[in-house]
């Protein structure tokens, strides 16, 4: 199917660019790679008619050091993480996520920021950022601002961005050698997005949990991370983990509930 008409917008700069977004406000979207925009306008299922184009702006392409952690631009797409041509502040695990997402050609034009924005329950980066404890830093016709990870995504194909506002980057705080962390994802073939992914981050006593591909959105598994570092018995760290994924599996799914006690369960082992 094609896309109903649509204007294109290629501005040069990120100040030209938040203009044009507010110019045209909810009729605006921001295109990235068009790896999850483009199927969705040739679907009708996008109401926005006019594109501006940000792939190409040179804020969105920055990496920075920045002490404690590192920006990195939203248009840095998958490939780049994968080639090793973007840092990689945790110690491997974005680069290893960047591998499993989609195949070669989506990576090569699909970008972090654009990942991020649409918020797919079962994506890749949300769960990693979410588990590294990373932050989105906007613009828009407001100016600027910096949401973490848990408060930008909010459901299903959802987030907290305001109309007109893009994702510049994300500060991802650099994780100590010593860091351990796994990525475990599930799905039924290579190329599509988790049936269930588990992502985990432990520096010392600290433990970040996190499931997608289950619920609305990138989960943090409070409960059973706190249970794991506390030291209880291997079947109590079950029982929670059980608790922890009935409440986010909406439907009775015994074996999507199976499923992602067994790649948590992997994930814990490990960074065990
Ligand atoms: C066959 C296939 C398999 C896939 N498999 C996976 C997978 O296994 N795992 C996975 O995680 N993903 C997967 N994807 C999705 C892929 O990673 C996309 O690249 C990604 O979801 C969107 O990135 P994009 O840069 O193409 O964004 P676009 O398609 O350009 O935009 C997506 C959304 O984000 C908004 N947006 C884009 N950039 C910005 C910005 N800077 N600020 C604010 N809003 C913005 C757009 O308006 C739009 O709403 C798959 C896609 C395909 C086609």
């Amino acid at each position: 199917m094609k896309p109903a008409a649509f204007d294109y917008h290629r501005p040069a700069t990120l100040a030209e660019a938040i203009d044009l977004m507010e110019r045209f406000g909810d009729s605006a979207a921001a295109i990235s790679g068009g790896q999850s925009l483009v199927p969705l306008m040739n679907l009708r299922l996008s109401p926005s008619d006019q594109l501006v184009d940000v792939s190409r702006l040179a804020e969105l392409q920055q990496t920075r050091d920045l002490g404690d952690s590192v920006f990195l631009g939203a248009g840095l797409t998958h490939a780049m993480f994968e080639d090793g041509a973007a840092p990689d502040p945790a110690n491997g695990l974005m680069r290893q996520a960047a591998s499993h997402i989609a195949y070669r050609a989506v990576r090569c034009h699909g970008t972090i920021g654009g990942s991020v924005a649409m918020a797919d329950p079962a994506a890749d980066w949300p769960a990693v950022l979410l588990a590294l404890d990373a932050a989105a830093l906007v613009r828009g016709p407001m100016g600027e601002r910096r949401i973490a990870m848990d408060a930008l995504l909010t459901g299903t194909y959802t987030t907290s961005l305001e109309t007109g506002e893009i994702i510049t980057g994300f500060e991802v705080p650099k994780l100590p050698a010593d860091a351990r962390t796994s990525y475990v994802k599930f799905n039924r073939k290579v190329g599509a997005f988790a049936s269930s992914l588990a992502v985990a981050v432990r520096q010392g006593e600290a433990l970040r949990l996190v499931l997608a591909g289950a619920g609305p959105r990138a989960t943090l598994l409070a409960a059973t991370a706190a249970a794991f570092i506390a030291g209880a018995p291997k079947t109590s760290v079950r029982n929670t983990l059980a608790g922890e994924v009935a409440l986010i599996v909406e439907a009775d799914d015994p074996y999507a509930c199976a499923l992602h006690i067994a790649t948590i369960l992997r994930a814990i082992e490990e960074i065990s």
